[in-house]
């Protein structure tokens, strides 16, 4: 089964999240559990909450189905002791509102080593950021986004996402996202079916398919290579649909959600049919 679906607005409520996905004709979704541009959310009401899990129930999504994005604020390599701090109780706090709210996966951007410390140090403290998460918390996995390696962003090779899960003491609860605009960007070329099975084939000798716990399908208005992270719609921009047809068609990516982060909201009902109709 494949799940497919949008990062739709949670705006007035936890709860409206869902009713937007059902809108677009979804069967997965991705949302903000508190506003992504601040540090501070007052917590989720018993009310959200009770809201959530009853449309969730009535529209038939269960956790595997929805994928969670923390905010951008946080960096779980930051460099400087006090900002990593802040970026801990940050996450800890946003896998604690995913625990309340019955999810089972939290998607995040790995982190930056900001040129302070080189990546295997700023990878050990992503990965020791993680550990003490997982330790304070229980059900939800730690899911890392690869990036597109702009700035002093790590994540965008497969090989930074296995050296940040080799020193995760509960591996049973890291995963990882593959966003295709930022493989393309990062220098995975997917602008065919032959080169999406020899990327993805990489993928599994390095990371593992066992690992992935969704998947972000966007196109991408920069080139091959170029690291600048601007998303596309799926028919526009350098990627080409063949990508979203070899995974529409691969079983290893059933069973997970897979969310359109595209740039054009108002096409995403019409961006989901495209995908299905490549099912078969
Ligand atoms: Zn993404
Ligand atoms: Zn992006």
């Amino acid at each position: 089964m494949k799940y497919v679906g949008a990062h739709v607005s949670a705006s007035g409520g936890v709860e409206n999240a869902v009713l937007n996905a059902v809108g677009i004709g979804a069967n997965a979704f991705a949302l903000f559990t508190k506003n992504q541009r601040q540090w501070v959310a007052k917590p989720l009401s018993e009310e959200n909450i009770a809201a959530f899990k009853t449309h969730c129930a009535e529209h038939g999504f269960e956790p595997h189905q929805i994928l969670p994005h923390d905010s951008y604020l946080i960096n779980l390599g930051h460099p400087e002791a006090e900002k990593l701090a802040k970026s801990r109780t940050a996450f800890i706090d946003e896998m604690r509102r995913c625990e309340r709210l019955g999810l089972d996966r939290l998607n995040f951007h790995p982190g930056s080593h900001l040129k302070q410390v080189s990546e295997s140090e700023c990878l050990a403290t992503i990965a020791e950021s993680i550990n003490l998460a997982l330790d304070q918390t229980s059900g939800v996995t730690a899911v890392l986004e690869n990036t597109a390696g702009q700035g002093t962003n790590l994540g965008f090779k497969f090989e930074h996402l296995a050296e940040i899960i080799d020193q995760v003491e509960d591996q049973s609860r890291i995963g990882v996202c593959i966003d295709t605009c930022h493989a393309f960007v990062a220098g995975y070329d997917l602008q065919t079916l032959e080169s999406s099975q020899a990327v993805f084939s990489d993928f599994e000798s390095i990371v593992g398919f066992n690992y992935l716990k969704g998947m972000h399908l966007n196109g991408s208005n920069k080139e091959l290579g170029s690291r600048v992270d601007r998303h596309h719609s799926l028919e526009q921009g350098f990627l080409g649909l063949d990508v979203f047809k070899f995974i529409m068609t691969d079983p290893r990516f059933d069973g997970i959600p897979m969310i359109l982060e595209t740039i054009d909201e108002t096409i995403w009902n019409k961006e989901i049919e495209l995908l299905r109709s490549f099912e078969n």
